[in-house]
């Protein structure tokens, strides 16, 4: 191994992308180290639930051991029932317009994971390589490497390369891209809630869409997959996650980092009509859990192209983040974790030509689903992003 090789990967964010990554780097036995800015995974709530298509679940079966592989498929949860329906929040009727199901995958079951869950699995073996409370801020290329620039002037150690996977606001995508990578605004607006399993209990088991077009400005809607075998446990929380047109959710002087009982106020104000049936989803949820969140998208016509650089990449959000429309985001951020990891597996590390070897062929399937997810959301949300004016976060 040359002196190269020994310096760690930096990467920088310890979210889904950046922990698969570190599992492929751990397997390989190629040095890294993570940089989160959090203090700890329970510094923050983990929030909603995540459904896995087959190339998110492919790409996940390819980076882990067949232990750990077990661990997370034992703790998916695999939904059956009715499929994807569509009912009206008022009457509780099944609406004429049935949504397919886009994301049943293996075994045509709808395959969910808590955010959280995945993250501590996708971790296990990994912890002792994250620094927490680290604020990544840019970086600076050396004569053999990089280091990562943190928000309070310090450096790093020196890497052999440093990846961004540190979400919507990345720092080092802004960098590496001189700008090119852009996160749009695009005003709709969410808010995520749980409650226990049996409030949902007047759905029944499968994944539910309940629409709310009764509003001048625009629909809500909100989307729970509600599993089997959990329904009569109170202890076991299941999640919603709202949407919302243009103008409808709006949170007190557009703060939207508001979590917790101010943001649950809301949603249950905005559903205080619906049908008895959907009505426990929002009287009985856990105030604490409730959380907003802005509708963001990259570029719809795609990834950008930027300069390569060998030592610097981005994978998952940071580089491609996406609408809730088609639930493709963090399945499409596994899918670079598994790029990424395999490229560096096979090269033993960093190596020139690697980066663009992976820029290469994410930009193709990234650029697809993020253009899938747009195009969705401006159907359900009546979305619009206009790549030269739009705001952008
Ligand atoms: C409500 C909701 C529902 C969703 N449902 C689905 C779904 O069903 N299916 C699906 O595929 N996708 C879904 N997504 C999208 C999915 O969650 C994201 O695409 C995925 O989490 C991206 O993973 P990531 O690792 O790129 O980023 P993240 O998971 O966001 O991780 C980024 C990490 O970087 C850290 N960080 C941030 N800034 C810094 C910094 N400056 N320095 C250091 N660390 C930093 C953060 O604390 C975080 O730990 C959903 C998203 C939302 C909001």
């Amino acid at each position: 191994m040359s002196d190269t090789n020994v310096k760690p990967i930096l990467i920088s964010g310890g979210g889904l992308a950046s922990l698969l990554l570190a599992q492929a780097l751990r397997l390989a036995k190629i040095p890294y180290t993570i940089f989160e800015r959090d203090a700890s995974f329970a510094f923050r709530a983990q929030g909603y639930r995540l459904r896995l298509s087959t190339e998110g679940l492919d790409a996940i079966e390819s980076v882990l051991d067949a232990p750990t592989w077990r661990r997370f498929w034992d703790t998916c949860g695999k939904t059956g029932g009715v499929g994807f329906s569509t009912l009206n929040a008022f009457t509780g009727e099944q609406t004429e317009q049935v949504v397919p199901e886009a994301l049943g995958s293996r075994d045509n079951k709808v395959i969910g994971i808590a955010r959280g869950d995945m993250r501590n699995i996708f971790a296990s073996g990994c912890e002792e390589h994250i620094e927490w409370s680290k604020h990544v801020a840019g970086y600076e290329l050396t004569d053999d490497g990089v280091r990562a620039i943190f928000s309070d002037g310090t450096k790093s150690v020196e890497g052999s390369m440093l990846i961004g996977g540190e979400g919507i606001y990345s720092r080092v995508a802004r960098q590496l891209s001189g700008g090119r990578i852009k996160v749009y605004d695009t005003g709709a607006r969410g808010i995520h809630g749980q409650a226990p399993s049996t409030a949902f209990k007047g759905l029944g088991e499968g994944v539910f869409r309940l629409t709310d077009a009764s509003r001048a400005e625009g629909s809500i809607f909100i989307i729970t997959n509600v599993r089997p075998g959990d329904m009569d446990d109170p202890d076991v929380n299941f999640g919603w996650t709202m949407g919302g047109q243009p103008g409808v959710i709006s949170a007190p002087n557009d703060d939207y980092s508001i979590v917790g009982k101010k943001a649950a106020d809301i949603a249950k104000d905005l559903t205080k009509g619906w049908h008895p049936r959907f009505r426990p989803l929002f009287e009985q949820m856990s105030d604490s859990e409730a959380a907003f969140w802005k509708i963001t998208c990259s570029t719809p016509s795609g990834v950008p192209d930027w300069p390569n650089d060998p030592r610097v990449t981005v994978i998952g959000d940071a580089v491609h983040s996406m609408t809730p429309a088609g639930g493709i985001g963090a399945n499409t951020a596994v899918r670079d974790s598994a790029l990424l990891g395999r490229l560096l597996r096979e090269a033993g590390g960093y190596k020139p030509g690697v980066t663009a070897a992976y820029e290469k062929e994410m930009r193709i399937y990234a650029s697809e689903a993020v253009h899938q997810s747009y195009t969705t959301a401006t159907k359900q949300f009546g979305v619009g992003i206009d790549e030269k004016s739009s705001p952008i976060v």
